[in-house]
């Protein structure tokens, strides 16, 4: 099945895996027992809108049941930690906020530290954030809310919610000197019934009007995220799991970390030998790799 390769500099191909319906492995020499922490993607390895995705339920009990060192960081900011644990338990995945990472939370610490004198921020979308800042002693403006108001930073993340007026009032900040903060780019999210327009795609909205790009962007495969999960795993060795080569294979080559490309979200596994610019450690067509001995694959 997976094949490593030897550093995230080697342009090796890693070999496609070819799962068969053996029972989960509970050799000392699994694949996940090789690391200090899991770290999985969520939208498209996890589940697809409200639905879980194949296998993903029984491999986290599994993990769960082995206490492994379980971690979920999200790029989607639509959503507290507390909401997406509660999602994750009512499909059957037992964990705790703590275990989930949000870019949301990641760009609340980054506001917290890197622009501590902020006092009033405009939040484009990205309803997880709102308490996060409310926290913070921030005053937050939701979407269109008082466009007049002078705002010294604009949040924007991931909503279903967010309409042209939201955009407009967010435009309207930046052109008046706010600074822009992108809590993710990717372009687009995997749903129950396909692909839809991510948090990138109305950032790109915003930039094309603008004539800019925004100041910083916090998700993967940016360093504010991988700082933030840095802090909040203590991991030394770590193995990123997720469906899209641009987002979380680069951001664990950009940060010399394992990676598993898993073939049930944005990306194909069999895409590996044209899309070579990410590569990632692992090819999975799912999450029960993780469960079986590299070298006996
Ligand atoms: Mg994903």
């Amino acid at each position: 099945m997976a094949h490593p390769r030897t550093s995230v500099d080697d342009d090796e191909v890693a070999m496609v895996e070819q799962f068969s319906d053996s029972p989960f492995d509970d050799s000392p020499a699994a694949l996940w027992r090789q690391y200090d922490a899991l770290i999985f993607d969520l939208d498209g390895v996890v589940y697809a809108g409200a639905q879980p995705i194949s296998h993903a339920v029984d491999v986290l009990a599994f993990l769960s049941t082995h206490s492994a060192p379980v971690w979920f960081a999200t790029n989607n900011a639509s959503r507290t930690a507390s909401q997406v644990a509660e999602h994750l338990s009512a499909m059957g995945v037992a964990v705790s906020a703590d275990q989930v990472i949000t870019s949301s939370a990641a760009c609340a610490s980054y506001i917290s530290t890197s622009l501590p004198q902020v006092q009033k921020i405009r939040v484009i979308g990205a309803d997880g954030i709102l308490p996060l800042l409310a926290e913070l002693g921030i005053e937050v403006f939701a979407g269109k809310e008082d466009p007049t108001v002078v705002c010294e930073v604009v949040v924007q993340g991931h909503s279903t919610k967010t309409d042209w007026q939201d955009l407009a009032a967010g435009f309207h900040s930046i052109v008046d000197g706010a600074a822009w903060i992108a809590t993710n780019s990717d372009l687009t999210i995997p749903l129950e019934y396909g692909l839809a327009p991510g948090n990138g795609a109305l950032v790109a909205a915003l930039a094309a009007a603008l004539g800019r790009e925004p100041d910083v962007v916090i998700g993967k495969p940016h360093t504010p995220m991988f700082s933030f999960t840095q802090q909040r795993t203590a991991a030394y060795n770590p193995l990123i799991i997720g469906d899209r080569r641009d987002t979380d294979i680069a951001w664990a080559n950009d940060h010399r970390c394992a990676s598993m490309l898993v073939d049930t979200g944005v990306d194909r596994i069999s895409d590996a030998v044209t899309s070579s610019r990410y590569q990632s450690t692992y090819l999975a067509s799912d999450l029960r790799s993780l469960l079986l001995d590299p070298a006996q694959s």
